[in-house]
């Protein structure tokens, strides 16, 4: 299956990827010098491959029937401008995957659900540690790549841009054979017959489940908290309506003075918004700073143009009705 968002095309993998992602793992990893005469979809490469490899087999003892098979690929590495040279490690990682063919056949199904950071880190220590040990598969509810979260600030005060975020390359994740499922979420996880279902209504089983979640921002519970224009901060989508927020020219409260709360004024105000940011307790990120660290830091708040309230709680936002966040 191919799913096609945000440009990007993310395949869900055949078990024959499995064993290309292992055989081209292991290639890299004795031949690093291979690595850039392999262009374009590794998958489709390796699956080619697994192919050929897999008549060759079959029909050893059998010249007539290898040749058309072997020549085909040959021409196709010529084409990719390999040389007699680059054949040896090929030839080793060619054998090892075939030590490995019962751990390829046995793969156990392992679910991460959640594409955050958590999920890629896992998945890049899983391919380092025990490529092919499991058939993985990713499962997230944002329709994206998996991204560095922390950059979310930057993204909003412009300072980098939200394509430039992505923790990996979509091939990063097919050469490992992982599938990619992003813009679907899991709804449910029936632990005793082994599935998660998917927003979409599919069921995936698995014989591992790892939920790498994340978590969600806290809401307030006061009237007009559901308001449309009230906003959170946590993923790329609030980004988005942050920064339309930001340019229109009603003025925009913040609430919370901690470190994403003053991030998220630093950004808005950046974009040309007018804003007031509003703290409970009587100095800005008071679990970090002492009174006078906190009072220097208001100061060079205050010099960004953001007006600062601090001991002020919030009862009711549906005053603020045009634009909040
Ligand atoms: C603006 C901002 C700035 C930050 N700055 C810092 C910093 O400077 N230093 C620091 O240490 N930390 C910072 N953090 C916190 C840091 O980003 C998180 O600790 C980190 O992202 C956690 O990683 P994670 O993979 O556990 O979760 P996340 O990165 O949140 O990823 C979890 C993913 O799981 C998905 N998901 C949830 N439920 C489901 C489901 N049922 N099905 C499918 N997918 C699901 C979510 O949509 C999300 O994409 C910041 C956070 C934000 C928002």
């Amino acid at each position: 299956m191919v799913r096609a968002a945000d440009g990007l095309r993310v395949k869900l993998v055949a078990p024959t990827s499995q064993a290309a992602a292992l055989f081209h793992g292991r290639l890299f990893e004795i031949a690093p010098a291979v690595k850039p005469l392999l262009r374009g979809d590794m998958t489709e490469q390796g699956c080619k491959l697994m192919a050929t490899l897999g008549v060759v087999v079959k029909s050893l003892g059998n010249l007539e029937a290898v040749l058309p098979a072997a020549s085909a690929l040959a021409k196709r590495h010529v084409d990719h401008g390999v040389k007699a040279a680059d054949y040896p490690p090929v030839g080793a990682a060619l054998l090892w995957t075939l030590e490995q063919g019962f751990s390829i056949t046995m793969s156990e199904p392992l679910v991460i659900v959640g594409n955050g950071m958590a999920a890629a880190c896992l998945c890049e220590e899983l391919a380092q540690r025990a490529l092919g040990r499991y058939a993985i598969a990713v499962i997230g509810e944002e329709p994206r790549l998996a991204y560095n979260r922390v950059l979310l600030s930057s993204v909003l005060a412009g300072e980098v841009r939200a394509s430039d975020i992505s923790l990996k390359p979509a091939a990063w994740w097919s050469d490992r054979g992982i599938t990619l499922c992003y813009g679907v979420g899991v709804t449910a996880a029936d632990i005793a017959a082994r599935t998660v279902t998917l927003s979409d209504d599919k069921a995936l089983p698995f014989a591992k489940l790892v939920f790498a979640t994340g978590s969600r921002p806290i809401c307030l519970r006061i009237a007009g908290a559901d308001l449309p224009g009230v906003l959170t901060f946590r993923d790329m989508s609030h980004v988005a309506s942050m920064s339309r927020a930001a340019c229109r020219s009603a003025p925009i409260v913040v609430i919370g003075g901690g470190l994403l709360g003053i991030e998220a004024a630093y950004g808005l105000a950046k974009a040309g918004a007018s804003v007031t940011l509003v703290h409970l307790v009587d100095r800005l990120m008071e679990r970090q700073l002492d009174a006078r660290a906190a009072l220097l830091l208001k100061r060079a708040v205050e010099a960004k143009g953001i007006r600062v309230l601090l001991d002020v709680a919030t009862r009711d936002s549906s005053a603020m009705v045009t634009s909040r966040v």
